[in-house]
């Protein structure tokens, strides 16, 4: 007999093979085991069942990355511990030195800094265009342009951009990059049911998991996903060598909220526009702006190219407005929390300046707050509104 230490180990005891339920089995593995010196050989971690270690994935994760390639309607999906590190890996894995990446002036603001601190250390050289005008990325776009972002709606302001118009303008350059140009979407917002980023023309989308898929605002997560093995590849090598590993616990999360992302998105985009509506009317604000209403930038590509429009909306105040009142209104909000993220089973607010977020001039100098609509009732959400502007 073993020592019972060695048998606890060792422990004859497997699970039965074909036992079902409806959620995946949780795989949590740094070592995974090889059943002989032949098959550690032979097995490609390329492959999508050549286990070879716990940061290659498990069955676990390699289940997410098949149900979020077809949530985005691609083909190959990597997972990363967070959206920004998803964003993060794109960069990191198609430009070198020289190069030159473009980025939306209203791209999200931690994705900026990386690119203006450390790719710009590394010698990769950043440009910000003017998302709302294809012939501003055009002209920008030089020999040594490897990487072009894009996001729809922008960050915080949430400008509708023409994607399919940005991407032509990339295709339709004459002098592009020796090994080409690769055009990536942060696909947060659409989350892959407002509109399909392949449809639109992108090679790679990537995605904060974080937000929607997940739901329950207690979880980190990101996905880069495309259709081209080729970029597929280039990803999962630069993936590999950096070491973005997902625990299985957070994916188990992510699946666990993946079922009612749907639901959740169409229920949140209908308190979202109905309260976008409602304070479209009240006398606060210079604009509000979500891309369903009319006047709010880029409303007509939004209406082209959208079946939805998730659950964030952003209140302009006239600049006569000071941030003290501004602050006051927020601070007198009782269901909305003060906080970051979206997309979470309770409403918040952030506020902003727009000139400490833009590099180039924007039309609202008076604060943002930004709202984050849940799943609260619409009714109460709007009576909370109103007491809180009652007291700015
Ligand atoms: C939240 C967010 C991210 C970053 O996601 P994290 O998981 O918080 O790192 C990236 N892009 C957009 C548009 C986001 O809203």
């Amino acid at each position: 007999m073993p020592d019972l230490t060695t048998e606890l180990i060792h422990h004859p005891y497997r699970p039965p093979a074909g036992f079902d339920a409806i959620t995946a089995p949780v795989h949590k593995a740094s070592t995974v085991i090889f059943p002989s010196v032949a098959a550690l050989r032979a097995r490609d971690w390329t492959h999508e069942s050549g286990y070879t270690y716990g940061l290659a994935g498990t069955p676990t994760s390699f289940m997410l990355e098949e149900r979020i390639a077809t949530l985005e309607g691609g083909r190959y999906c990597a997972l990363a511990p967070s959206g920004l590190a998803a964003l993060t890996l794109v960069d990191m894995a198609f430009l070198s030195a020289g190069d030159e990446v473009l980025i939306p002036d209203n791209a999200y603001g931690p994705k900026k800094a990386f690119a203006q601190h450390e790719l710009k250390n590394w010698g990769i050289g950043c440009v910000f265009y003017d998302p709302m005008d294809p012939a501003d990325l055009a002209a920008r776009l030089t020999p040594r342009t490897r990487l072009v972002w894009l996001e729809a709606a922008g960050s915080i302001t949430l400008e509708y951009p023409d994607l399919p118009a940005l991407v032509a303008a990339v295709r339709a350059y004459g002098q592009p990059h020796p090994r080409g140009i690769v055009t990536a979407l942060d696909n947060t917002w659409g989350a892959g049911i407002a509109f399909c980023a392949f449809d639109m023309g992108v090679d790679v989308s990537a995605h904060a998991l974080t937000k929607y898929p997940s739901g329950g605002a207690d979880v980190l997560m990101g996905s880069v996903v495309t259709r081209e093995r080729d970029l597929h590849h280039q990803l999962l090598q630069c993936h590999g060598r950096l070491g973005l590993g997902v625990a299985a616990n957070d994916v188990e999360l992510i699946l666990r909220g993946l079922p009612s992302t749907a639901i959740r998105y169409a229920a949140q985009d209908a308190t979202t526009r109905a309260l976008a509506h409602w304070l479209h009317g009240q006398p606060f604000f210079q604009q509000v702006l979500h891309p369903a209403l009319p006047d709010s930038p880029g409303h007509a590509f939004w209406q082209r190219d959208c079946t939805g429009a998730a659950c964030l909306l952003t209140l302009a105040f006239k600049p006569a407005y000071s941030q003290e009142q501004v602050d006051r209104f927020c601070d007198s909000l009782q269901l909305f929390k003060i906080g970051h993220s979206w997309a979470g089973p309770m409403s918040l607010c952030a506020v902003y300046q727009a000139s400490s977020i833009r590099s180039r001039p924007c039309a609202y100098q008076g604060p943002l707050v930004r709202l984050s609509i849940g799943l609260e009732s619409v009714q109460d959400l709007q009576a909370d509104l109103e007491q809180a502007l009652a007291r700015i």
